[in-house]
């Protein structure tokens, strides 16, 4: 038996043990191909039914109906950051986004680079502690689409309500909420989100459009940064990441196993709950750095009474098998991510572990 520890990394992070035996099972010889996932040509129909298999997945878990296109692309989040701008926003216009940590930052970057960029609402004074209310969202009518973070992995944010903006097409990063929990997909033209969060390995980037939207897109564009090429061509315009889609498609096939989102949605809640319970039993202790109302369920960040706690803390947890515990570099503290994979077991443990840890320190 391999040594496995609780992996609270913030991605790339904890896979299904399942999916991981998987891997290791269908390695050598995928399917009677003789060879691996790695090895077979992107144009074999074993690699189109992987492909095809990932996105009906994903349509099914999300309840999604035909007028999505779901695509599998390299290039991570980031390059999406630049793609939604050089897809959707025209010169001149005006695109719409709130800011709510160093991702939307990256993003807006991305933006001003091909238009305007109206800053709809920030949260940067509080060092990025709260989302804004949904009233408190300017959203001009004109506006190109309006691009919201719905989970802050670095601030440990998440939008429990989505902001309301009539005509205007809805752009969300979930890249570390995907598939975590329901959500009303139907109030968004496109959502995107990198894999090696909730879905699987690094090296692949989901990318969900409706077709209303797709028919905005600029003409004239590179060829792999049209989202058209990549619907037409069935996420298989040039060498996909193959492995990575692979991974995926065996997280999403687990995922549905487990019940699909309302399933793991309680499991997520029961997990954050046994955290943050923690912190709202010692909040002098375990300090939260964000306002409650803005919890994120998947990633938990706080700060202990002084940073050679923290040390002590990171360190000691690890030597209990509990790993990845350190907040973003940018940011300091704690950060405890709880995406899909992590058993309700596993974040009982930690909490055990905090109880433990306060009561000697
Ligand atoms: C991790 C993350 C990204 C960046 O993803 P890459 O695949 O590294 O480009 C963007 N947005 C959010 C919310 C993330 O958590």
């Amino acid at each position: 038996m391999a040594k496995r520890v609780l992996n609270f990394n913030p991605g790339p992070c904890t896979l299904p043990l399942s999916v991981l035996e998987t891997i290791q099972a269908e390695l050598l010889d995928y399917k009677g191909t003789g060879m691996s996932v790695m090895e077979i040509s992107h144009r074999s129909s074993e690699y189109k039914e992987i492909n095809n298999a990932a996105a009906v997945l994903a349509h099914e878990v999300m309840g999604l109906d035909d007028t999505w296109k779901t695509l599998f692309l390299a290039g991570g989040a980031s390059t999406q950051f630049a793609m939604i701008p050089l897809n959707f926003l025209r010169q001149g216009e005006t695109a719409a986004y709130v800011d709510t940590g160093s991702w939307s930052a990256n993003a807006i970057k991305e933006a001003k680079k091909i238009s305007r960029v109206h800053l709809a609402a920030s949260s940067e004074d509080s060092g990025y502690a709260y989302i804004p209310k949904p009233e408190d969202i300017d959203c001009p009518d004109d506006a190109a689409y309006l691009h919201i973070t719905t989970n802050n992995t670095i601030r440990g944010t998440q939008y429990h309500e989505l902001p309301d903006i009539g005509g205007v097409p809805l752009v969300g990063d979930m890249s570390s909420d995907i598939c975590s929990r329901r959500a009303d997909f139907s109030r968004f033209s496109l959502f995107y989100a990198s894999a090696q969060k909730n879905l699987g390995p690094a090296g692949v980037t989901m990318v969900v459009i409706r077709e209303d939207l797709l028919e905005k897109c600029k003409e004239g564009l590179p060829t792999m940064l049209d989202y058209r090429t990549h619907v037409e061509k069935s996420s298989a315009f040039n060498t996909p990441p193959v492995f990575a889609v692979y991974v995926t498609k065996l997280v999403l096939e687990w995922l549905k196993d487990q019940g699909g989102l309302e399933a793991i949605e309680k499991v997520n809640k029961a997990k954050k709950d046994a955290i943050y319970q923690m912190l709202d039993k010692y909040p002098d202790y375990f300090k939260s750095t964000v306002e409650r109302g803005s919890r994120s369920w998947m990633n938990v960040t706080f700060r202990l009474p002084s940073e050679d706690l923290e040390k002590k803390f990171i360190a000691e947890a690890e030597q209990a098998g509990l790993v990845g515990l350190k907040g973003h570099r940018s940011v300091g503290g704690i950060r405890v991510s709880l995406y899909n994979p992590m058993p309700l077991e596993g974040a009982r443990k930690l909490a055990e572990f905090m109880e433990n840890f306060r009561k000697a320190n």
